[in-house]
């Protein structure tokens, strides 16, 4: 497929409910947009895990899938799996991040992901991005709640096998979940190249977004 392509890509924000979740909803795409953009800045906020182990695999894990990119962290200490319960804390944590950065991509949960924590944040994030494309990325799991993108970002072979590498390389308190294994994040990978005629690809439901044929 011919792509629209959004020219340089300076500074990218990154929004997730858990430590994890962007490397799986979008790690090939991180990889991809942190080499074509040497100096990229990326501001990231994960509202569960801080203080715990997973916040140090996170650090590692950005660094790792941002190559060469200036990474801005944040992980809060939301309760995993309790975040609906926690709504104004998670709203004021956005809100002052949302200060902290003026993306031109911001990467999140979509809105119809079935775990709740995901959800809310996806339905969180365009009251504060509102002046921004918004990327909603999918995470296979448990519950078929897999969405119908109609975006989709192609990979190569290799870009798709690095990031299952990494992904088990990165995370290693998530390698005995049975949804964490090579053949769920390639297959996944294989059925979103398939449907834009790539060999892999990683999908998005885009929450909103505007063309400009003049300015670019
Ligand atoms: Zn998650």
């Amino acid at each position: 497929m011919k792509p629209l392509g959004p020219g340089r890509v300076e500074q990218i924000a990154l929004l997730a409910a858990h430590c994890d979740d962007i490397a799986i909803g979008a790690g090939g795409t991180l990889l991809t947009l942190a080499r074509a953009n040497p100096g990229l800045t990326v501001h990231a906020l994960v509202l569960t895990g801080s203080g715990s182990e997973r916040e140090v695999e996170e650090k590692a894990a950005l660094a790792a899938f941002l190559p060469g990119a200036d990474v801005h962290l944040t992980v809060t200490d939301i309760p995993d799996g309790r975040s609906p319960g926690y709504w104004a804390e998670a709203k004021d944590t956005l809100a002052a991040f949302r200060r902290t950065c003026e993306p031109d991509i911001v990467f999140a949960p979509q809105r119809h992901d079935a775990h709740q924590d995901h959800r809310q944040l996806a339905s969180l994030a365009p009251s504060e991005f509102r002046d921004h494309s918004i990327l909603g990325y999918e995470i296979l799991k448990w519950e078929s709640d897999l969405p119908t993108p109609t975006f989709y970002h192609p990979l190569s072979a290799t870009v798709a096998q690095e990031k299952v590498d990494l992904l088990h390389a990165s995370y290693p308190s998530q390698v005995d979940k049975d949804w964490f294994d090579a053949d769920a994040f390639l297959g996944l990978s294989r059925v979103r190249g398939v449907q834009c005629k790539s060999r892999y690809a990683e999908a998005f439901v885009v929450e909103k977004t505007v063309i400009d044929f003049v300015g670019v």
